[in-house]
């Protein structure tokens, strides 16, 4: 049985007749710019959260840099965040000027060690990125609770954290940012590129707008029907091209009436890999009480990951190696002389991992074969 880490096509088939229908209403309306479908996206994912403002961007990585920007963040600023996670949490922090500082993560939610962050922090430090890893929220309220004591922005990337829940309460209302990426393989994926800052406050928000959309309202774009008498320009700051568009938002509209039934899907799932490896040389991931986890990635650890992979790979089934090894080892970043040592936790996690299949393009019978195939013996 092959058991493939993503299948798109699988899922479009399953949603086509929609899916078609909304592409051809934003191509029949001849409006790919500036027309009504991001507007009702972002106050329809607004909604299915709870938070008040959803900002919609060209990427998740254009969401944290556009979040930072909007904060005011740059030159001679420092942000905390961590190594083990995605590129884009550090060059986002890079990209605005400001200094990357990174700390350690806790060893069974692989997120954020607040004590670390709270270590960390100096007179320039003006923001902390904590980060979702894997669909498992960090200690929001610690991390929360430390940086406005300090008066420090949080800006969470939560771009793999859709749906996940911390006390009942839904990722996305609870930072001064929240930040998610629609890329094709993220829970809610778009057939491009695409993300959104989700903010409780209205200034903020203005700002987020702006600063994606060439540094002028969004409402100044908008052209109405004949006679109508388009104003000048008006560009309030400096801005970007990074926003969502119409096309995808159409899109995403669609899939967010299935992203309920994907997370159900995702959480039976890892039921299915928690009751299989419990008891076995495996350890399932760790889940810290009073989380919702979204289960974006299922990441276990194994001392003989190599081999592990490569038996799995035999057997048709693709493991991924996210996100390894640690930023803080990537050439980009060779210029901050943070070798081996510095981050023990993150580097143990990133030489160790092994992500397994998981999501809505899978059923119950390969998690099976995923976990018949990992706990037969496997020699180098
Ligand atoms: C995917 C991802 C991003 C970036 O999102 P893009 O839409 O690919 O730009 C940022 N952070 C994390 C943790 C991610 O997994």
């Amino acid at each position: 049985m092959s058991v493939p880490f993503y299948d798109h096509a699988k899922l479009y088939m399953a949603r086509k007749d929609a899916i078609d229908a909304a592409i051809q209403r934003v191509l029949a309306s001849g409006r790919l710019d500036w027309g009504d479908e991001v507007p009702a996206f972002e106050g329809e994912f607004a909604a299915w959260i709870g938070a008040t403002h959803a900002v919609t961007v060209g990427s998740g990585t254009a969401a944290l840099k556009v979040a930072l920007l909007a904060l005011g963040i740059g030159r001679g600023d420092e942000v905390i965040t961590v190594p083990n996670t995605d590129v884009a949490s550090s060059s986002a922090i890079r990209f605005t000027g400001a200094d990357v500082v990174w700390v350690d993560v806790h060893p069974l939610t692989r997120t954020m060690d607040p004590d670390s962050f709270a270590a960390a922090i100096t007179p320039r430090t003006r923001a902390v990125m904590p980060v979702d890893l894997f669909g498992h929220p960090a200690d929001l309220d610690r991390i929360l609770a430390i940086a406005h004591r300090h008066g420090i922005a949080v800006v969470e990337d939560a771009c793999i954290a859709l749906g996940a829940t911390l006390d009942e309460r839904k990722i996305g209302a609870l930072s001064d940012v929240t930040c998610f990426s629609f890329a094709p393989t993220k829970h809610l994926g778009a057939y491009g590129s695409g993300g959104a800052c989700l903010t409780e406050d209205a200034e903020l928000a203005e700002r987020m707008s702006k600063i994606s959309g060439y540094g002028q309202q969004r409402s100044r774009h908008r052209m109405g029907g004949p006679g109508f008498l388009p104003q000048g320009l008006h560009h309030e700051t400096d801005g970007l091209n990074e926003r969502l568009d119409e096309l995808q938002a159409a899109v995403l509209r669609v899939k967010l009436k299935d992203l309920d039934a994907n997370l159900t899907a995702r959480r039976a799932q890892a039921a299915r890999y928690e009751a299989r490896l419990r008891g076995s040389r495996i350890n399932p991931p760790k889940v810290a009480e009073g989380v919702g986890h979204a289960w974006r990635n299922y990441v276990i650890e194994a001392d003989d990951r190599d081999a592990v992979r490569r038996s799995l790979a035999a057997s048709g089934i693709t493991t991924s190696l996210s996100y390894a090894p640690p930023m803080h080892l990537q050439p980009v970043y060779a210029d901050l002389n943070l070798g081996r040592g510095s981050f023990p936790v993150s580097e143990r996690i990133c030489d160790r991992l092994i992500g397994l299949p998981i999501g809505p393009h899978l059923d119950l019978e390969q998690i099976d074969a995923v976990a018949d195939a990992l706990l037969r013996p496997h020699d180098g």
